[in-house]
């Protein structure tokens, strides 16, 4: 209060400059507090309701067809995706492979929908098994993991084999469940890398992973490895279950938060 009757007091031509430069520098950046050079953030339109693609979002999915998708054919030949799509999703088509973004990606904001099957079939990881790819290498497990006991770095939410999420937040069978990626991709100088993937979930609106760090590719039964590459397509799991995804949207992160020059 104290300091809005400050501001109050300051004269009229005072408040209007768009900042300051007789302020210190931030530490560690090139900027003053309050420098009025400082690039702004361009303009973004959210989605009309929370988990609606915003503006600037590469729809994947908006529930009518897969053509920003793929398959693998014979002879490792592309081609056009199989999985079904209906009322507004797609599902895995079991045993007919993986489905991959025709585009690929680096840094990430990944929104993405599914749902597990009604009727419950299996248990611990042959229930409702599929997965978030993300750059085709780093899996973000979708498992049916309602009443469902396995091993926890398998559980949904878990970033396979290395992370368990820090909570289960998953919806019954049949219902929605939400997953919000901010995914940071690891950097390589010729063979080196020079800094790992880093993921960050909301699963359900729920902190799952808090930029949790990755030793490298998620794989069963042994530990993950990096090997150089750049962008690379989001991949969904066709394990064998008829999993059901909807409304799935990414945002490029490249350049957003940059150290500006
Ligand atoms: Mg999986």
């Amino acid at each position: 209060m104290v300091r809005l009757l400050a501001l109050l007091a300051l004269p009229a031509a005072l408040c209007a400059q768009l900042g300051y430069k007789d302020t210190p520098v931030i530490p560690g950046q090139p900027w003053h507090v309050h420098d009025p050079d400082r690039p702004h953030p361009r303009m973004v339109t959210a989605g009309a309701q929370p988990g609606d693609a915003p503006s600037d979002a590469i729809v994947l999915f908006d529930g009518k067809d897969l053509s920003k998708w793929a398959q693998h054919g014979e002879l490792g030949r592309t081609i056009d995706a199989k999985w079904k799509v209906q009322d507004g999703h797609f599902e895995v088509a079991p045993g007919s492979g993986d489905l991959f973004t025709r585009d690929k990606f680096g840094d990430a904001q990944i929104h993405i929908e599914w749902s597990e099957p009604v009727t419950v079939h299996g248990a611990s990881q042959d229930r409702g098994n599929s997965g978030v790819y993300i750059q085709s290498l780093f899996e973000v497990q979708v498992l049916d993991s309602w009443n469902n006991p396995t091993y926890a770095d398998g559980q949904a939410g878990g970033i396979y084999g290395q992370w368990p999420p820090m909570v289960n937040p998953i919806r019954k069978p049949g219902e929605w469940n939400v997953y919000d990626i901010v995914f940071e991709a690891p950097k390589f100088e010729g063979d080196k890398l020079t800094k790992p993937a880093y993921i960050t979930l909301f699963f359900n609106g729920v902190l799952a992973h808090n930029r949790k760090e990755l030793n490298g590719s998620t794989e069963h039964r042994i530990l993950g490895s990096y090997k150089p590459h750049g962008e690379e397509p989001i991949l969904l799991q066709d394990h064998g279950h008829p999993v059901r995804y909807r409304n799935v949207w990414v945002r490029r992160l490249a350049g957003y938060d940059q150290p500006e020059k």
